[in-house]
């Protein structure tokens, strides 16, 4: 199971409406609109899994 990383929803990778590549690891999407936002600015989104709890 992947994670979207614009809305954080859970995403099988088998049914992820889209996949980005993004220094070199691969992103799945929840729907279109995410991959279009992910890929507009990638960077807003990767944070490394460093949230507040
Ligand atoms: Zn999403």
């Amino acid at each position: 199971m992947a994670i979207c990383p614009v809305c954080e929803m859970e995403v099988e990778e088998k049914k992820a409406r889209g996949t980005s590549i993004y220094q070199e690891k691969p992103f799945y999407f929840c729907s279109k609109a995410c991959k279009k936002k992910f890929d507009e600015s990638p960077e807003n989104y990767f944070k490394e899994e460093e949230k507040d709890a």
